[in-house]
């Protein structure tokens, strides 16, 4: 059993900036495992950004190409497991003869060995076997090696022998395919104006966003409606009520509109009245210091504005908090609220 689940390939692995060296260099290593110079390829980024996904798209890829290859998948925690078990019985030279034999060895997550010292042994020398009998060895990591803290130097050392790729969060079109590339596989109808306000509401990472379809597509067969961006906006507040005790873009644009006696609409209308201007600028200024929205994103919330108008707005509230001393404490103050919540 080579622990590969099917449902992850490069076929529905949707391709953008984001993901596009690692990618192409999966891609290479599917196609000719251990004779690239990708040998071990390492892919690291943050939780949900589709380490696992593209690493088992890599063994599927060689499976389906060469069956008798013995491709083996398996995350850090269950080697863990597996080598301590091997300890507990007496067998730790079966575990080490069992993935000597591997042609492709997958080894997901592996900031998990961290601190692991005997297990860490046996990987080392798993992987110098493997890697002089030129077998394929292929890792992901939630942070790049040099951070990865409590790895022991000599293994840190080899990761770096072939080629380290980093995952970062999707940018706009990256979302807009993904969704409109998962609904389509689920054979699920969802306008193009839904598709867009998902893509621009949710830009954290792939499984949140996927979270967010289930959720929509749980509501339209419950609710028996069509997919619409009333049922989108419903979906997203489950979503976001449920998980969101940091800061986010509503809490930011209630708070402001309080502080500054406007109404929380307002915020997001056209009117240019002064003391709106300035509540809706000193929001768009703590949505780009608190949240990670993009500028895009975040002028799509107040209202449909373009980026340039968030950058503007930032840039003003800047100056004003050098020129105006009651200004930087009303800024001073609203931080305060702010940072005590982010915590
Ligand atoms: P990680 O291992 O980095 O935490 P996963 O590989 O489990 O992330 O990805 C989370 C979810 O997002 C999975 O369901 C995966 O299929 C999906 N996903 C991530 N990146 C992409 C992408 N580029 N195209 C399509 N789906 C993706
Ligand atoms: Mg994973």
């Amino acid at each position: 059993n080579s622990q590969l689940n099917s449902a992850y390939n490069f076929e529905n692995y949707i391709e953008g900036d984001c993901n596009r060296l690692a990618r192409s260099a999966g891609f290479a290593v599917a196609n000719k495992p251990g004779t690239t110079s990708f040998n071990p390829l390492m892919v690291y980024g943050g939780v949900g950004l589709g380490k696992t996904h593209l690493v088992q798209a890599i063994g599927n890829h060689i499976k389906n190409s060469d069956p008798n290859k013995f491709v083996l998948y398996v995350s850090s925690e269950k080697f863990v497991n597996q080598f301590i078990e091997s300890v507990r019985t007496n067998n730790v030279q079966d575990f080490a003869n069992f993935y000597l034999l591997v042609d492709i060895l997958i080894i997901d997550d592996v900031q998990f060995l961290s601190g692991k010292d005997k297990t860490q042994e046996m990987f080392f020398h798993i992987f110098n076997h493997l890697h002089q009998s030129g077998k394929q060895i292929v890792m992901t990591s939630d942070c790049p090696p040099r951070d990865l803290k409590g790895l022991e130097e000599r293994l840190l050392s080899r990761f770096k022998w072939g080629l380290t790729a980093d995952l970062q969060s999707p940018d706009f079109e990256t979302r807009m395919a993904i969704i409109q590339k998962k609904m389509q596989s689920d054979g699920i109808d969802i306008p193009d104006n839904v598709v867009e306000y998902l893509a621009y509401s949710v830009d954290t990472n792939v499984r949140e966003l996927e979270g967010v379809l289930i959720s929509l597509i749980a509501q339209s067969s419950l609710n028996r409606k069509e997919i619409d961006l009333e049922l989108a906006k419903q979906a997203l507040k489950h979503i976001i009520e449920d998980v969101e005790t940091e800061v986010n873009l509503d809490f930011i644009q209630k708070t402001v509109a309080e502080y500054f006696q406007v109404s929380l609409d307002s915020l997001k209308a056209k009117t240019r009245k002064k003391e709106i201007v300035t509540a809706r600028q000193v929001a768009m200024y703590f949505a780009k210091e608190f949240t990670s929205h993009s500028l895009k994103s975040i002028g799509y919330h107040f209202g449909g504005r373009d980026h340039s108008t968030v950058i503007h707005s930032v840039q003003t509230v800047s100056d004003l908090i050098d020129t105006d001393k009651k200004f930087k404490v009303s800024i001073q103050e609203l931080q305060k609220k702010f940072k005590s919540k982010a915590g």
